[in-house]
């Protein structure tokens, strides 16, 4: 029969598991159901002794009721308490009808009863004379004295503080653990070790090479490397090496950590993907203690691909003078991450994959063969790059028939994958919030147009002195730029506020692969237009031009101190592009260049205003036509301005080339 019960009961808890599922992960509530069981017993204890709790009573009754009688057989004094506990003789409990009615019966062991006292000495004084009077009946009585005290209460006491430490403790560290990206259940105890996320055949990463689009060449360098991985022999066989670390390296928003998780989704291999962030911890010696596991983890799960994103959070150059400017835990992860990727064989079929878009800051001992041997340059789209881009973000979303791939890819020079990624989204944003039933071409102009000068800012009150003066202003630079050789082509001129502007004169801007001296004049000149419009139409000059004074000082600065292209200064750079000058807060040339520098970018600069000047002055019939025309209709097109001031006579000089366009922003300005 017990036999059969315990089976019964085994079979009660064991519930099969559910077909095509995995059963439910078992937890272990072992410990816990061994504490709540712990305290239902002492809880219980308490409540449900077996011994009678004794009747209260005080000094009067018991004296005349018991002790004169002789019914008392002991009283036990609890000193540290001042109370006194009664025990009846066992033949004598029945006769008192309290006790009988709380279920007292002969053979119960005592107290009995209790009662409390003023003072010790007034308790034997007053127990002494009832012997002295009664000494038959209370001359045996023994007098006891004891001491209590409440167990359960003092280890409550004394456990539940303890218990409260222990628990904020606990929640403490893992807090720190969980907040230094250590997962579950890291803890303080696991801050040393690695925080890479591993994706394997179980954790499926669905991207492919197929949803990066365009990047031929990266592509196929980083499905190079995939194929090192899946066939070593192939490379091993004639004596080859496989390489031990790729770096891609390119703007931000081009597509390096998309290509990293196509590597991962392609290869087949174990992937550790990681920040070099995630090195970065508040203690000392962390992140060489995680770059050692990380490697660790990595050789056992040989052959693997080991991501590190954003690596020149960890590979900038270390410094040479240690006192200044160094930061030896940074050095100390690096060191380590140096040591390690030349610490193992080459085909040991770890390979290294690192992402940053600051390889020029990198330490040039990270760069070298031999760690990352190969590095792959991914660039700002180009035009047919771009097209296949806008395919792949166009799929998912409902075209109208207007919409022209080839189009987009050509208003969008300059533009990275993640911005196209974003005029797609945001074209269908503005189409929903028309209630249109698909995405129209005029949507997409609209989200570039928000993309690159910001928001429309309709409600902006611009009183009417002050957008005369933003349509002069732009007018100024489109007219100069249109009287100019080598300026951008225009798109269009709008004095609609944008984000911070409240006009912009926006260009298509062609690509150059070399930038001559003539077309930075020309772009300088352009740029200076605005400025010179207000002082010649208005004689007098505003604040507006402030985002355009800057961008021709700039320019004038680099095209002196970095292009070499003042006579005076002759041809000097003093750009630094290792990133290793230690001493950046001194010069490298004397104060005596020094003024020569602010001489020449001051002349240079003046040129160009004098130029633009000359230029609006002469044109400034056509400059005005133009302004009037703007402050008509808000925005005017490179039409509208071939009709007031005629065809350029230049031939685009670089026609063929227009295939090829990059995008320098010259958009937006402040008036
Ligand atoms: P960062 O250097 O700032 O980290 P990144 O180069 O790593 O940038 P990603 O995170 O790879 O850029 O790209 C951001 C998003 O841009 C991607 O999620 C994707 O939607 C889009 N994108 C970028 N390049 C491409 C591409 N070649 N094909 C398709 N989508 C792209």
């Amino acid at each position: 029969m017990a036999e059969n019960n315990t089976k019964k009961n085994k079979d009660n808890f064991n519930f099969p598991p559910i077909k095509g599922k995995t059963p439910p992960k078992k937890q272990n509530y072992g410990g816990f159901w061994f504490y709540i069981i712990l305290a239902a017993i002492l809880i219980g204890f308490n409540f449900f002794s077996f011994q009678k709790e004794p009747v209260k009573s005080n000094w009067q009754e018991v004296k005349t009721k018991m002790l004169e009688k002789g019914n008392i057989d002991k009283l036990s004094v609890v000193t540290n308490r001042d109370f006194v506990k009664v025990y009846i003789k066992p033949n004598k409990i029945e006769d008192y009808s309290q006790l009988v009615s709380k279920g007292f019966k002969n053979s119960s062991p005592g107290p009995q009863f209790v009662f409390t006292i003023g003072s010790l000495e007034k308790f034997e004084d007053n127990v002494d004379d009832v012997q002295k009077a009664f000494p038959t009946e209370a001359g045996n009585v023994s007098l006891d004295y004891e001491q209590e005290y409440d167990g359960w209460g003092n280890l409550f006491s004394f456990i539940v503080p303890l218990l409260i430490i222990v628990f904020l403790w606990m929640f403490f560290f893992r807090r720190v653990g969980k907040g230094s990206g250590m997962g579950g259940g890291g803890g303080i105890f696991s801050v040393g070790k690695s925080q890479a996320r591993l994706f394997d055949k179980e954790s499926l990463v669905k991207i492919t090479f197929k949803d990066v689009a365009g990047l031929a060449e990266a592509k196929q360098e980083v499905e190079e490397i995939v194929s090192f991985l899946k066939h070593p022999d192939k490379y091993t066989k004639l004596g080859g090496k496989i390489p031990k670390g790729v770096l891609l390296v390119g703007p931000p928003g081009t597509g390096k950590t998309l290509m990293a998780k196509a590597m991962a989704g392609e290869a087949n291999v174990p992937f550790f993907s990681m920040s070099g962030s995630d090195f970065v911890e508040m203690f000392v010696g962390v992140g060489a203690s995680r770059v050692r596991d990380l490697f660790k983890q990595a050789k056992e799960k040989a052959p693997c691909i080991i991501f590190i994103d954003e690596i020149d959070a960890i590979g900038r150059a270390r410094g040479k003078n240690p006192n200044v400017g160094s930061n030896d835990e940074r050095e100390n992860t690096l060191n380590q991450l140096l040591t390690e990727m030349d610490g193992f064989e080459t085909n040991s079929g770890v390979i290294i994959v690192g992402a940053t878009n600051r390889a020029d800051i990198l330490d040039s001992a990270l760069l070298r063969a031999g760690r990352f041997d190969r590095q792959i340059y991914v660039d700002l789209p180009e035009l047919k790059d771009r097209e296949s881009i806008f395919k792949v973000h166009l799929k998912p979303l409902k075209l109208g028939e207007d919409v022209n791939v080839e189009f987009l890819a050509k208003q969008t020079p300059g533009f990275s994958g993640a911005d196209i990624a974003n005029v797609a989204n945001e074209a269908a944003l503005i189409a929903a919030r028309k209630n249109k039933n698909a995405v129209e071409k005029q949507d997409f102009l609209d989200a570039i147009d928000r993309i690159v000068g910001g928001l429309e800012n309709k409600s902006k009150v611009i009183k009417m002195g002050e957008k005369k003066a933003i349509a002069y202003h732009e007018a100024g630079h489109a007219t100069v730029s249109w009287l100019l050789e080598h300026a951008h082509p225009l798109l269009k001129v709008t004095i609609v506020p944008r984000g911070k502007a409240l006009g912009a004169a926006w260009y298509l801007p062609k690509e150059r692969q070399i930038t001559t001296k003539e077309q930075l004049l020309d772009e300088m000149c352009s740029v200076l237009g605005g400025r010179a419009a207000e002082e010649l139409v208005f004689a007098s000059i505003s604040t507006g031009a402030q985002n355009d004074l800057e961008k021709a000082t700039k320019q004038a600065l680099a095209m002196v101190t970095i292009f070499g292209m003042s006579e005076k200064i002759g041809n000097l750079s003093y750009y630094d592009s290792s990133g290793h000058n230690d001493f950046s807060f001194t010069k490298p040339y004397s104060e005596k260049t020094a003024e020569l520098i602010d001489a020449e970018v001051k002349e240079m600069v003046g040129n160009a205003y004098i130029r633009a000047k000359k230029l609006l002055s002469e044109h400034r019939e056509q400059h005005k036509q133009v302004a009037e025309l703007l402050l008509e209709r808000e925005v005017i097109f490179s039409d509208d301005l071939e009709k007031i001031l005629g065809k350029r006579p230049w031939k685009d000089d670089d026609e063929d080339t227009m295939k090829n366009e990059v995008l320098v922003d010259e958009g937006t300005e402040n008036i």
